[in-house]
C-alpha cells in the first residue's frame, strides 16, 4: 500500500534531541527554541516568531489578543479545519461563514464586505493548500472597516504572494508543524507578529499570563502575574527536533515542489478530456506544494475514484466537511447567505499523496489514477 501521508525524517532529529538532553534545558524557550524563533523570523520577516503546541494554539492566542468577547464576529471560509472557527468560538465569538473562490478555494474577498455588521472584529483567512488568498483585498476590507487580519497559514511556510511571506501580511499569522504538514514536530506550530504591536503581550498570553520573558532578558526584576493568558510553549524536546526539519526546509521544498509538478503535468490530458480540473496558482503567488488535489466532476465520481485507487494500493483522502452545515457550525457560527462554491467543490475534491520519499512510487500512483479515471468515463 502507497500510504496518503508518510512524515519524512530528516534523519538528525534525534542527535538535535540528544543535545537538548545533554543541555538539561527541558522547558520552554531554551537555546532550541530561540534557534527556531530566529530562523523563522529571518525566513518571515515577522516581528516576533513564537513557537507553540500547535496552530491551533496559536489561532486561541490570536483570538486571545484580539480581546474577542461573546458575541463578536470573526470573518472566515466554511471550507476549512476546524480549529479556524473553534479557536474563536472558545472565546465566545461567532464565525460568519463565506464563500470561497472557485480557482484556489480560498475565503471570496468579493463576498466579505456583504457579511460585516457593527459586531465583526475580524476576518480570518486561510490559505489553502498553501496558496495565498487574494490579500491586497483582504487587507483593504480590514483597514476600511478597522478589522483585525488574522492568517491561518497552517498549510503555507515558505509560500509568497507578491513576494510577501505568507502568515506575516496580516497582524497575527498561525503556523502548523503537524506531521501532515511540510515542516515537522509531531504536533507543533507558530504565532507571527507581523509588527511590534502583539509581540509583548503574545509573549505574556504564551507564559501563562506571566511577564516571565521579560523577566529572562533581565527587564524587570521579579516576574509575575500580568494579564491572562495559557501555557502554549512546547518543550526544548520538540523544538529539537523541529530545529532540523528547519534546516532542511529549503530541500523539503524543493522536492515537494518536484512532485506537485510532476502531479500538475501529468494531470494536463485529464483536464482536457475534461475527467477532472487541475489546481489554480494565482500568478502573484508562489507555493510549497503542500498539497496536490484534482476536482472530479461529481461526488459519485469522487467515491468511486478513491475506491479505485485503493483498490490499485494506493491511499487518495477527501478534504474538508464544510464547517458551516456541521452541528457545531450551526451551534457556534452563522453562514453568510449561501455557500454554493463550498458545498459544491468539497464535494468534489479528493487530495493525492504528496510525501518525501514518493518519488520511487510516482509510476505506480499516476498508473493507478490513469486506471481510475478512465474507469469513471
Ligand atoms: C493543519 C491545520 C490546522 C491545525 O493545525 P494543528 O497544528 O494541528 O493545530 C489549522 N488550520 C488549517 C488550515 C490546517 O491545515
Amino acid at each position: 500500500m502507497i500510504p496518503f501521508n508518510r512524515p519524512y525524517m530528516t534523519g538528525r532529529e534525534l542527535q538535535l534531541i540528544a543535545e537538548a538532553h545533554a543541555n538539561g534545558h527541558l522547558s520552554g524557550d531554551g537555546p532550541f527554541t530561540k534557534r527556531c524563533h530566529a530562523w523563522l523570523e529571518a525566513q518571515t520577516g515577522a516581528a516576533r516568531a513564537l513557537l507553540t503546541h500547535s496552530c491551533t494554539a496559536a489561532l486561541e492566542m490570536s483570538a486571545l489578543l484580539l480581546d474577542l468577547e461573546p458575541g463578536d464576529e470573526v470573518i472566515m471560509p466554511s471550507y476549512t479545519f476546524v480549529s479556524t472557527a473553534n479557536a474563536f468560538a472558545l472565546r465566545g465569538a461567532v464565525p460568519v461563514f463565506v464563500d470561497v473562490r472557485r480557482d484556489t478555494l480560498n475565503l471570496d474577498e468579493s463576498l466579505v464586505e456583504a457579511a460585516i455588521t457593527p459586531r465583526t472584529r475580524a476576518i480570518c483567512v486561510v490559505h489553502y493548500a498553501g496558496v495565498s488568498c487574494e490579500m491586497d483585498t483582504l487587507l483593504a476590507i480590514a483597514a476600511r472597516h478597522g478589522l483585525a487580519v488574522v492568517e491561518d497559514a497552517a498549510q503555507a511556510i515558505f509560500s509568497t504572494y507578491k513576494g510577501r511571506p505568507l502568515g506575516t501580511l496580516g497582524d497575527l499569522g498561525c503556523l502548523s508543524f503537524h506531521e501532515t504538514k511540510n515542516i515537522i514536530s509531531g504536533e507543533g506550530g507558530a504565532l507571527l507578529c507581523r509588527d511590534a504591536h502583539y509581540a509583548e503581550r503574545a509573549e505574556v498570553i504564551r507564559e501563562k499570563g506571566t511577564n516571565r520573558s521579560k523577566f529572562f532578558r533581565g527587564q524587570v526584576d521579579k516576574y509575575t502575574w500580568v494579564d491572562i493568558g495559557s501555557s502554549y510553549l512546547p518543550s526544548e524536546l520538540i523544538a529539537a527536533f523541529l530545529a532540523a526539519q528547519m534546516d532542511a526546509g529549503t530541500q523539503i521544498t524543493q522536492r515537494r515542489l518536484a512532485l506537485w509538478d510532476r502531479y500538475h503535468e501529468w494531470a494536463t490530458g485529464h483536464e482536457a478530456a475534461g475527467r477532472l480540473r487541475r489546481p489554480i496558482v494565482p500568478a502573484d503567488c508562489t507555493h510549497n506544494g503542500h498539497m496536490y488535489y484534482l476536482l472530479l466532476p461529481s461526488l459519485e465520481k469522487r467515491t468511486a475514484f478513491i475506491q479505485h485507487m485503493n483498490d490499485s494500493g494506493v491511499g487518495t483522502v477527501f478534504h474538508y466537511i464544510p464547517l458551516h452545515s456541521s452541528p457545531a457550525g450551526l451551534r457556534f457560527g452563522r453562514a453568510s447567505g449561501e455557500l454554493p462554491v463550498t458545498d459544491d467543490l468539497s464535494a468534489r475534491l479528493v487530495r493525492m499523496p504528496l510525501w518525501m520519499g514518493l518519488e520511487e512510487h510516482m509510476d505506480e500512483v499516476l498508473a493507478a489514477a490513469d486506471k481510475a479515471l478512465l474507469l469513471l468515463d
